[in-house]
Formats: C-alpha cells, sequence, structure tokens
C-alpha cells in the first residue's frame, strides 16, 4: 500500500527545520492523523529513489515504543515526503525553553485555582524517564537496524499526551543523510568534540555511536535547565562555539536540584574522549535509570505520572504564549 499526496488533507503547519516544514496531515481513506515531513532536495530521480527504499526498511522492521512509528515515504518532483506518527506535545525544546522558577499569569483560573503558574523545571523522575526513553530507542537503533542517529538534540525528542517520548529523525537513509548533511549546521551544536575535530574516525569517515552518547547527555542537561548548556558568548558565533566545546570542560547538570546518581549519568555521557564514553548497556544499568525501571513496574502509588506532568507543562507553554503575546501588543514603542 503505497502514500500518496492525493490521499492527504493538510492541516496545520507543525513546524519548520534546516532544511524542510513538517505539517499535520489527515490520512483521509484511514483516518489516521500523520505528521508529513517535507524535505527539499535537488536530485535525480535515481537517488530520490534510492532514499524512499532507504526509508522504506522501516517498514520492514518491529516497531520500538521509543522511536516515532513510520508511515511511508514517496516523492513529488525533488521533494520526499515522510509520513510518520503525529506527537501531539511536539518536541522536547518546545515544551522545556523555560527557566526554572519562571511564573506567568495562568489562564483563566477558576478563583479557587492557582493566578499564577510557576515552572517548577524536570522533576528528577521525569528526567530519567526522558533519559531512559532515548536510550532505549537508541539501543533500538543501533541493535535492531544498524542505524547510528548521528542527529541526536531535543528537538528530535517528540512526546504526546500520553506521555511517550519518541525519537525521530534519525539516518536510516545514507542517501538522504549525504543530501541534506552540506546544510546541516545550526546554530547551537550538539556534536561531539572528535566530530569536530576530525579525529577517531574509521575509514569509512563516519564517528562512532558514542558520538550520539555525547548528544544524548548535551540534551538531557538542556532539557533540565531549560537552555543550551554552552554559554552564550559560545553560540552567537559557530566557530567560538566549537572551540568552547573542544577546549573547555562538558557541562554539568546542576547538583542542588538533581541527585548525584543523576550527575554522574550524565557526566558518563559526556567524557571528551570517546572511548572514555559510558555505552547504552551501561547507560541502562546506572543506578538512575534503574531507578526508572523500577518505578514503571511498579504496582503502587510509585509510578512516574509522565501524562501529568507533560498535562502541566503543556499548561505552562500555553499560558507563556498568551502570555508573551500580550507583552509585545503593549509593550512601549520607543522613539527614534
Ligand atoms: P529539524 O530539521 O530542526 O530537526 P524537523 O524539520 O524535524 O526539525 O521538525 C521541525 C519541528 O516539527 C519539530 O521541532 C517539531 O516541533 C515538529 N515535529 C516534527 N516531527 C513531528 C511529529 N511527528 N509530530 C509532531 N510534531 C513534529
Amino acid at each position: 500500500y503505497r502514500l500518496n499526496m492525493e490521499d492527504l488533507e493538510r492541516g496545520e503547519e507543525l513546524g519548520r527545520g534546516n532544511y524542510g516544514t513538517v505539517t499535520k496531515v489527515l490520512h483521509t481513506p484511514t483516518g489516521v492523523t500523520m505528521a508529513l515531513k517535507e524535505i527539499r532536495l535537488e536530485l535525480d530521480n535515481a537517488k530520490l529513489n534510492a532514499i524512499i527504499m532507504e526509508l522504506d526498511i522501516l517498514h520492514r522492521t518491529a516497531s520500538s515504543p521509543h522511536i516515532v512509528d513510520f508511515y511511508g515515504a514517496f516523492f513529488v518532483e525533488t521533494c520526499v515526503y515522510y509520513c510518520m506518527e503525529y506527537m501531539d506535545g511536539g518536541s522536547l525544546d518546545r515544551l522545556v525553553n523555560v527557566s526554572f522558577g519562571e511564573t506567568v499569569p495562568a489562564l483563566h483560573p477558576a478563583p479557587d485555582e492557582q493566578q499564577e503558574l510557576v515552572w517548577e523545571g524536570i522533576p528528577e523522575d521525569v528526567l530519567a524517564r526522558i533519559a531512559g526513553s532515548m536510550v532505549k530507542g537508541l539501543k533500538f537503533l543501533k541493535d535492531e537496524l544498524g542505524v547510528i542517529h548521528r542527529d541526536v538534540k531535543p528537538t528530535n525528542v517528540l512526546i504526546n499526551n500520553r506521555g511517550q517520548i519518541k525519537l525521530c529523525d534519525f539516518g536510516v537513509s545514507g542517501q538522504l543523510e549525504k543530501s541534506i548533511a552540506k546544510t546541516n549546521i545550526g546554530c547551537q551544536t550538539y556534536m561531539a568534540p572528535e566530530r569536530i575535530t576530525g579525529e577517531h574516525q574509521n575509514t569509512v569517515g563516519t564517528y562512532t555511536v558514542s558520538s550520539d552518547v555525547w548528544s544524548l547527555g548535551l540534551s538531557i542537561i538542556e532539557i533540565a535547565i531549560g537552555q543550551y548548556p554552552y554559554p552564550p558568548e559560545a553560540y552567537s558565533n559557530i566557530l567560538a562555539q566549537l572551540k568552547t566545546i573542544i577546549q573547555d570542560d562538558a557541562p554539568t547538570l546542576p547538583t542542588d536540584r538533581y541527585s548525584p546518581d543523576a550527575c554522574d549519568w550524565v557526566a558518563s555521557c559526556l567524557v571528551k574522549a570517546p572511548n572514555g564514553r559510558a555505552t547504552y548497556a551501561e547507560l541502562l544499568q546506572h543506578g538512575f535509570l534503574q531507578r526508572d525501571e523500577a518505578k514503571a513496574h511498579s504496582e503502587g502509588g510509585d509510578q512516574v505520572d509522565m501524562a501529568g506532568w507533560v498535562t502541566r507543562a503543556f499548561k505552562f507553554r500555553d499560558a507563556k504564549v498568551v502570555h508573551m503575546q500580550a507583552q509585545a501588543a503593549t509593550a512601549p514603542v520607543h522613539p527614534g
């Protein structure tokens, strides 16, 4: 069964990446809501066909609860279209880009409800669930598909209202990677030091799975603190930023808000020498994730309320959007 454009009814735009847009669509024959990613590429049909075939590998493999479902890919003219599971919470960067203790007026609070919402940050049990889901997703890609993600960052971690955390945008298609790699240099990099310096590469010029482990550690800190972990001076200038990543000590989780276990787990991802970094198996066996695993299987009241946390986070985000729009509308216009 082939997906095609005629069967898709376009909805709202969900986001815009470096090389394309993501739109909410309805697949009319089945009634399934999907996310359609459009990637603009100037390629010939042979290359486009190769990409579609590589992406279709995803159909033949077992699925993982930590990887967004794939529904199919096709191309129209020189654009590749990729249909995946729609995640109603969007990516984690949008959910957590606020600072600890920030407050906004609540939207339509009842008189007996809080008039102001306070952002409590990410509790450790929620952070552990996010980290555990990411590791399991990455391990699945590597063990089942033989794929290194290559682009681990908070925008590629999606969330839904059931509190599920899933990875998207992984490098299943070598041809697609090659075609988009040239343009993909953002203003915040999650690249491991060895990818910047070009050291430790094997003969085919690819990097090892431990580069993803670095990006994972950096993403977890960003998710925890609500901002890119390197100081702002470092991201106004991409070269300064790359230099900082290579020369400075790796960032750490704030020790006043997270347990030594959590901090140690992140530190084991952010070892500058790639062969010193923890493996996925080690990361899963670490106390930080073992505690999460125990909670996931506990019968009592000791479970992590991911859905509840997502609901509170959505509520805060929506209130903040309205608050910022209101502020922008009333901001004084400075003369001159
Ligand atoms: P990038 O190229 O920067 O990785 P993408 O083009 O993959 O970004 O995605 C842009 C935005 O679209 C994401 O930040 C996310 O908010 C949204 N998005 C991507 N995939 C989905 C999905 N499956 N469901 C819902 N929203 C999505």
